[in-house]
């Protein structure tokens, strides 16, 4: 427990340093802990040191724990693919999807919510250029921005971003520098009403902390920076 604790005093301190270095606003990058493959147990350790956000990837991994940890108020995430057949289970379980990328999941998610408080959403664009990746492609991104800012029960808040692993500030810098363009193209639209919330650039892993706080992130998914590498 101390060491999980005093992990995430190092990450906040490490953040708190970076807003400095690269003029951004004291405590405008949220900490999200991505806590997919760890215990109740150890989220337990992590909200001890104050953490709210939670970050999972898994649904069947999400719900064998998150019902032991209803006593706490905390913000769960979900950062995984989504599957059209599990939206109801996202849409009720979780405050924030990072991870939309299609018109049909975002649609689904709006209706699971009807009645219930809003679902703040991400769009997730592939920045990386990579055929596999997961994200929408960066030309499609406007329209579906449009399409998913009218939808009423969901909360467009911004883009997601989670570029292929790259070694290098330059090289990570670039990537991260896309998404960051992207996401201030799109900001103008938040004058009208539908994209008021628009102010969730979520970017940056352990692996890229620094680059991601230089090129504009508000928010990091951290890890295995915080928990040690996973087990497999
Ligand atoms: C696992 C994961 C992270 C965290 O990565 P670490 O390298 O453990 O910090 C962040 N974002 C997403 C989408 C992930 O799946």
């Amino acid at each position: 427990m101390g060491q999980i604790q005093a992990s995430i005093q190092r990450v906040r301190e490490k953040l708190a340093q970076l807003e400095e270095k690269y003029d951004r606003r004291p405590g405008s990058v949220r900490l999200l802990v991505v806590s997919k493959r760890r215990t109740v147990e150890e989220i337990r350790f992590a909200t001890v040191a104050g953490v709210v956000d939670f970050g999972e990837n898994y649904l069947q991994e999400a719900f064998g724990k998150c019902p032991f940890l209803e006593d706490l108020p905390l913000i769960w995430h979900f950062i995984g693919a989504i599957q059209s057949n599990k939206t109801r289970q996202i849409a009720r379980h979780f405050s924030w999807a990072h991870s939309v990328d299609r018109l049909k999941i975002a649609e689904r998610l709006d209706r699971e919510c009807v009645g219930r408080p809003p679902l703040n959403v991400c769009l997730q664009v592939n920045i990386s250029g990579e055929k596999s990746k997961s994200g929408i492609d960066p030309e499609c991104l406007p329209e579906l921005c449009a399409q998913v800012s009218s939808l009423p029960s969901l909360r467009l808040r911004g883009l997601m971003a989670l570029p292929a692993p790259m070694q290098g500030f330059s090289a990570q810098c670039r990537s991260f520098m896309e998404a960051r363009r992207l996401f201030e193209d799109l900001a103008p639209l938040s004058a009208s009403r539908q994209f008021q919330h628009w102010d969730t650039l979520s970017m940056g892993t352990s692996n890229d902390l620094e680059a991601a706080v230089a090129c504009g992130s508000t928010l990091v998914r951290i890890g295995t920076g915080i928990f040690g590498s996973r087990p497999v």
